[in-house]
């Protein structure tokens, strides 16, 4: 089944025709899955199969983690310098800036975003990613310590050993890259898996990591299902750290297996709710304008979507006014049309999870104020979605729904509204719109969110920390602070001359 995926594109969007091999990612070959069996790669336009690709099983992790486990020991860990991984690292996004186009269309193929966004945010930030920590490869150091003049005292950062990653299907190619990022520059060797539901440009990456040439075994990539691959990689004795986005229900599995294996190190990016909170002073066009970005970019599958909307009863007629007039100007169809604005969701299984929620919505009385329905008869099309007339207890204001849904509530105070917006038992992002920076700012620092916006919402960048508070996570990505979650801190005390 190692064989090659082959694509024409002639869209609108794009003309070009990719070909490229496929299989699982092993000691730097592309390997069939030990069972010889595949799975489906469905295209959420149309519910059609785009190809089948090789499957991976808990052998075939024990293979990876083996060949990890090899190139950790002679080819990299401690056995190449920074500047070595800085220079192979530097490679690696040079060869994703040239193939940029080519990234995007099997994203845009495979996730059903838009071509156009996914190129100029998923492809364009997992290349800046990885240029960042690029950056970092040959910076990675500890700390002298004044203890004693007979004393020399210092601390080491040494890479953990061989890393799982298990990653998912809302931003294929950038949960690979923030993962994939740190742990190279730090020094680990990688068994990541991707997402059964978009694995293509995980796959593509591979070939750029052959290109650029990584010794074989320090990144492998097996392709499987989460029930088999994802609880392998989670319970291994010899990974010895996990990092996991995706649901905050995985989330407590990959925890559980990490503690009853060998306690490894958890990274865990999970679940949000984002209050996104307009006060009568701000900037009213603005404020509509990234309120539709927190909601709906990425067609709503985004973990720091801004899904509740607080707005102040002072504006709140003006901006719903002007909310529902731009969401129902969003165009949905065609990734790779031009003109539109969000494509389908990813799966068959999210669409369903998403009308559930409409319905769920309905029937405990809120009010579907704009959208709510199918788009077209094939594929995994929803209408762009507001609810008001909700109440705090509602499934639709306290879960996340993954999509392109939002609620609109009413507020009348400051205490009111941060008492609702912390009232969740989630705490990923956060926005405020106000133009008094003093309210601003201290409504910011009172939220209860790793990440909080002011006059802005799901702005990201690779150099800024990115996690969550309470049931969001555990530990950040991105920034410095990534590198931590990669590193052993060793200290070495050196006897100067103190005698016994
Ligand atoms: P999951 O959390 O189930 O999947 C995320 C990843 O974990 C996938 O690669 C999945 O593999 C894997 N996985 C599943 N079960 C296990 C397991 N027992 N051990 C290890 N890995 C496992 O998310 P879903 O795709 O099912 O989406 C459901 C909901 O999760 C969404 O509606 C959304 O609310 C949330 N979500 C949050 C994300 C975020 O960015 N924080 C991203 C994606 C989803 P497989 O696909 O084979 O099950």
């Amino acid at each position: 089944m190692s064989t090659h995926f082959t694509h024409e594109f002639d869209t609108p969007a794009y003309k070009g025709k990719v070909s490229f091999p496929t299989g699982l990612f092993i000691d730097g070959k592309f390997v069939d899955g030990s069972d010889k069996t595949t799975i489906d790669v469905i295209n959420p336009t149309n519910g059609k199969v785009i190809t089948k690709i090789a499957e991976a099983t808990a052998k075939d992790v024990d293979i990876a983690v083996e060949a990890a486990q090899r190139a950790f020991d002679t080819t990299w860990g401690l056995n190449a310098s920074g500047a070595t991984r800085s220079r192979l690292m530097t490679k690696l996004w040079e060869f994703m800036e040239r193939d940029q186009k080519i990234l995007a269309a099997l994203e845009a193929l495979d996730n059903g975003k838009t071509f156009q966004w996914a190129l100029d945010v998923d492809i364009a930030f997992s290349t800046d990613t990885i240029r960042y920590y690029s950056g970092w490869a040959d910076k990675i150091h500890g700390q002298v310590m004044e203890t004693d003049d007979k004393k020399l005292t210092y601390s080491r950062h040494e890479p953990i050993g061989v890393v799982g990653q298990i990653i998912p299907w809302n931003f294929p190619l950038l949960m690979w890259t923030w993962k994939i990022g740190p742990a190279l520059a730090t020094g680990n060797t990688v068994v990541l898996k991707p997402s059964e539901f978009t694995p293509l440009t995980a796959i593509y990456m591979c070939s750029l990591i052959q290109e650029a040439g990584f010794p074989p075994g320090v990144v492998n990539i097996v392709t499987g299902y989460g029930h088999t691959v994802g609880n392998a990689i989670s319970s291994h004795m010899k990974i010895e750290k996990v990092a996991f986005t995706g649901s905050t229900l995985v989330g407590r599995k990959i925890m559980e297996n990490a503690a009853k294996s060998n306690l490894k190190n958890v990274t865990l990016e999970l679940g949000g709710k984002s209050p996104n909170i307009i006060f009568n002073d701000a900037d009213l066009e603005q404020a509509v304008n990234w309120s539709l970005h927190g909601i709906f970019w990425n067609h709503g599958q985004a973990c720091c979507a801004g899904s509740r909307i607080f707005v102040q009863s002072g504006i709140y007629d003006k901006f719903l006014a002007k909310f529902t007039e731009k969401t129902k100007g969003l165009k949905v169809g065609d990734p790779f049309a031009t003109d539109s604005y969000q494509g389908p969701q990813v799966s068959q299984q999210q669409y369903d999870r998403i009308m559930s929620y409409i319905d769920s919505g309905k029937e405990e009385g809120a009010t579907v104020h704009v959208g709510g329905e199918r788009v077209g008869n094939e594929g995994y099309f929803i209408q762009p979605t507001i609810f008001t007339n909700t109440e705090p207890h509602m499934k639709i204001v306290q879960e996340e729904i993954f999509g392109p849904v939002g609620v609109v509530i009413k507020f009348e105070d400051e205490d009111d509204v941060v008492h609702q917006a912390n009232d969740t038992m989630y705490g990923l992002a956060s926005a405020v719109f106000s133009q008094d920076i003093n309210k601003a700012l201290t409504v910011a620092h009172r939220l209860r969110a790793g990440t909080a916006w002011v006059n802005c919402a799901n702005t990201l960048n690779a150099s800024v920390p990115f996690g969550g508070y309470k049931q969001s996570g555990i530990g950040r990505e991105l920034g410095e602070y990534a590198l931590h979650n990669y590193t052993s801190v060793k200290a070495v005390h050196v006897n100067l001359g103190i005698k016994m």
